[in-house]
């Protein structure tokens, strides 16, 4: 392995490690995988050289600016996301979301300290958008002419619009006929060129690979470890909602596992920094159709095997998670666990959320039913404080809302039917006496 220099006073503030073969690249080196053996590589930082109290007094003050880099809830905390970005930073902003409090969700997942991390509430609906402003201004950086990616959707609607308002060119891979309706929406709104791939998610992602190589384009899948800096500001902006008070468990949907590479990766960063004293555990989710990690987990972690994914959450129906490796370290390093939740309990956990006034799309109400699923299989507490991130917004699949209310049957508990009438107010007093 080679260091990054031998004199600790030249050491780089950050720099990339392969996390198969550990070869060092510098930070800015535009490789999407390790040049070496194509392993995953990974953002490193330098310990901040502030203490965790006075790195803590620093996020806290920049708490409520209004204007430029420091308002965004991904850039307040650069010393941990990219310290170097520098003039370079395209933000929207993003972040700063809610932690919610609600009576009905708690009540449904039997869970009294459940809190919500609102994700959906980012520019473009998803968290997605905590990653795209750093792949982005990484994109700047290396100065790539064009970006692509692969995705369920949300990455695209993401890297669309960064792209924009970067002035770049976006290419996206989407497989056709699986991605929600709000989600291509958003691809085709924000003028990314647009293919849909006969074909599913995996494939879309090596084709987006390959594509990428040949024609020299910038690939900001989860794959691209700077993505996952920028995510980590989930975690980082919750712990600072809770006052550096760490939850007791973290819930969170899993699909290609970025995100849950990134929470780890944060959760080990903040512990390591000082900025908490204790590490909460991580909770991932699965749909039962799409569980190849949660396969893997109860196997002891010894290997991955490929599914092929199915199911109503199409944000986490991967069956070849690209951050399987990454993913496992975070389970083990907040000694978490996987879980599977099934559709049916996804679209009732969902039905919940938003007739709560709240609303997210069905890959985040899997978090919702995995808090419940692990209350009652008693993994989790009563009086545990449990948080889950609700990823996305509940416009983004409006498909799956209207076929819930007006086309299942038997009609589902909480669904909540239109009811058709003549233009008679007669007709509005029969309805409402009924
Ligand atoms: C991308 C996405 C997920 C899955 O996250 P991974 O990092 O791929 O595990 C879950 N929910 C929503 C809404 C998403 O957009
Ligand atoms: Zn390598």
């Amino acid at each position: 392995m080679s260091s990054p220099s031998a004199s600790p006073t030249a050491t780089p503030a950050t720099w990339q490690v392969c996390g198969s073969c550990g070869s060092e690249i510098p930070e800015t080196d535009s490789h999407p995988r390790c040049p070496r053996c194509r392993g995953l590589l990974e953002v490193r930082h330098q310990t901040p050289a502030q203490g965790g109290s006075a790195l803590r007094a620093t996020f806290d003050a920049r708490w409520g600016v209004r204007r430029g880099v420091l308002a965004s809830g991904v850039w307040r905390y650069r010393e941990a996301v990219l310290p170097t970005a520098g003039e370079h930073i395209l933000s929207y902003p993003e972040g700063n979301t809610p932690l919610l409090a609600s009576a009905p969700v708690a009540r449904w997942a039997g869970a009294p300290e459940l809190l919500l991390k609102h994700e959906g509430l980012n520019p473009t609906g998803s968290f997605k958008d905590r990653g795209m402003t750093v792949g982005v201004t990484q994109a700047r950086r290396v100065k790539a002419r064009a970006v692509a990616c692969a995705s369920t959707g949300n990455t695209a609607a993401a890297l669309a619009a960064y792209a924009a308002l970067a002035a770049l060119p976006a290419l996206v891979l989407v497989p056709k006929g699986q991605v929600a309706l709000g989600k291509l929406a958003q691809a085709l709104a924000y003028g990314a060129r647009t293919l849909l791939v006969r074909g599913n998610f995996d494939d879309c992602l090596e084709l987006a690979d390959q594509a990428s190589e040949r024609l020299g384009v910038y690939l900001l899948n989860s794959v691209n470890p700077f993505r996952l800096e920028g995510q980590k500001t989930i975690v980082l902006e919750l712990l600072q909602q809770l006052g550096w008070e760490p939850p007791d468990w973290i819930v969170v949907p899993a699909g290609n596992l970025g995100n849950t590479a990134a929470f780890g990766k944060a959760l080990v960063e903040a512990r390591a920094w000082g900025l908490i004293d204790r590490v909460p555990k991580l909770a991932a989710v699965q749909a039962e159709g799409a569980a190849p990690f949660a396969q893997s987990f109860r196997d002891g972690f010894v290997q991955l095997r490929r599914v092929e994914p199915r199911t109503v959450a199409t944000a986490i129906k991967i069956g070849n998670p690209a951050s399987y490796e990454r993913a496992v370290r975070a389970i083990r390093d907040t000694s978490g666990v996987v879980t599977t939740v099934s559709d049916d309990e996804i679209l009732e956990a969902k039905a919940v959320v938003d007739g709560a006034g709240i609303g997210c799309e069905p890959a985040s109400a899997a978090a919702i039913a995995g808090a419940r699923r692990l209350m009652r299989e008693g993994t989790t507490r009563p009086r545990d404080r449990v948080i889950a991130v609700l990823t996305g917004h509940v416009l983004k699949d409006p498909e799956t809302v209207a076929r819930y209310h007006q086309e299942i049957e038997p009609r589902p508990a909480g669904a909540n039917r239109p009811i058709e009438i003549e233009a008679r107010l007669a007709e509005v007093e029969r309805v409402m006496a009924g």
